[in-house]
């Protein structure tokens, strides 16, 4: 079959790289994703290249036809090449195969000479076609693994047995443009799915957490959080729906880079708590799972002032995944944490006559609670407030 002139005419930067690759005698061809959305009739701005010839010329000679710096051109040892161009990304890769020495290792590289075995490595049929660019075939798909009728027929397909096994993070993929596209799991998929829970323990938490970024971006991330769960990709952990949906409502008008109060849903529910903690977390990562983890030790009635107790130096994320479990005073935590600011500081204390040492401490706790609940607005009812607490004490007592 032939991509009709007009659909490639869409793609501006073709006509300057395919010329560019006929001059140098290379072999061109677009892949992958802008394929795949050309066929499904949607606009991308994705331009995936394969290459079989000089990558390093290929690169090179197109930034000089457009016009860009060599700055812009980027080489990985993973046989690519990127030229940012106004923005946008044009990569290119030399065809490649991929082995996985080991279940879930990061794969061994080697370069090869036809596309068809390119197309082999990758993840889903509808991923696994290719449009050839060189003069001699222009336009003509490349179609081995019958990606065109699944995605007439809506069918995500691994190409293979054990394909999750060897790149369990491939089960988040499936899940993402099932979802995306509003597409059924071939049966051959739905069998994967074992192999990604089974080996999602092997796979590094920053390669986890580029897909649960990828995937809170998507319109449909309800849907994909919610199959993440039923499939326990996530290190074998599941999250209530409810919360899932709740939270998404909770973090409408955000932007939509929010990943890890989902992730903590999932912590939240996880059976084994001691193993929540991953290498390569960062500082905050581990500080949000922590707290929620105190958190979620407090009663379900708990008064804000209690939640404010374990709370009070917890990320925000923490506070969005408490609201979507539990509602109640957790949701309207989240809501008042930002009022729980003091006016008076320490200094201001000392000059009102709260002895230094803890006490000052105590004094600004008693009055974030009572501007959680309400009940203090103002510097003056600040004032006021540290007033009749020292009339009534030497020091203060908590006081919810
Ligand atoms: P999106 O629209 O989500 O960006 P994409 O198809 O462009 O989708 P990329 O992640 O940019 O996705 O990957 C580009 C191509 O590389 C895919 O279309 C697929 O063919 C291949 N690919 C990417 N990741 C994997 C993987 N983990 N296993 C196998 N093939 C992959």
């Amino acid at each position: 079959m032939k991509i009709p002139p007009e659909d490639l005419r869409k793609y501006k930067l073709i006509p300057v790289v395919s010329s560019v690759a006929a001059e140098l005698g290379i072999r061109l061809y677009l892949v992958g994703g802008p394929v795949r959305d050309m066929l499904l009739g949607k606009e991308t701005l994705d331009y995936d290249f394969v290459v079989i010839g000089d990558l390093r010329s290929m690169a090179f000679s197109v930034a000089e036809r457009l016009g860009v710096g060599r700055n812009d051109v980027t080489f990985s040892k993973f046989l690519t090449a990127s030229v940012r161009y106004r923005g946008i990304s044009i990569d290119f890769a030399h065809a490649r195969v991929e082995e996985y020495p080991s279940p879930a290792a990061l794969p061994v590289v080697r370069p090869c000479y036809s596309i068809e075995e390119d197309l082999g490595r990758r993840d889903f049929t509808i991923n696994a076609m290719a449009v050839d660019l060189s003069k001699e075939g222009f336009g003509t798909l490349i179609d081995i693994f019958g990606g065109l009728e699944d995605l007439k027929d809506g069918v995500i397909r691994v190409l293979h047995a054990g394909s999750f096994r060897d790149d369990p993070t491939r089960g988040f993929r499936a899940v993402r443009y099932a979802k995306r596209f509003g597409f059924r799991y071939s049966d051959e998929t739905l069998s994967e799915f074992d192999n990604a829970r089974n080996y999602m323990g092997l796979v590094s938490f920053v390669r986890v957490k580029n897909e649960l970024v990828r995937s809170s971006v998507e319109e449909r991330r309800v849907e994909m959080f919610i199959d993440f769960s039923r499939f326990r990709l996530i290190y074998g952990m599941q999250a209530p729906e409810h919360a899932i949906r709740r939270l998404d409502v909770l973090l409408d008008g955000r932007d939509r880079s929010h990943w890890l109060p989902f992730y903590l849903l999932f912590v939240a529910n996880s059976a084994d708590k001691t193993e929540v903690l991953r290498d390569q977390m960062t500082r905050k990562e581990k500080n949000a799972i922590m707290s929620l983890l105190l958190a979620l030790e407090l009663p379900m009635n708990a008064e804000l002032s209690e939640i404010h107790g374990v709370l009070r130096n917890a990320p925000e994320e923490t506070l969005l995944a408490l609201a979507a479990l539990r509602g109640g005073n957790c949701e309207l935590y989240l809501r008042r944490r930002p009022l729980a600011v003091t006016a008076l500081k320490g200094d201001d204390l000392i000059k009102l006559g709260v002895p230094r040492g803890q006490a000052i401490q105590r004094m600004l706790k008693l009055i974030e609670v009572e501007r959680l609940n309400g009940r203090i607005k103002t510097l003056q009812d600040e004032i006021q407030f540290v007033k009749s607490q020292l009339s009534r004490n030497d020091e203060p007592t908590s006081n919810s």
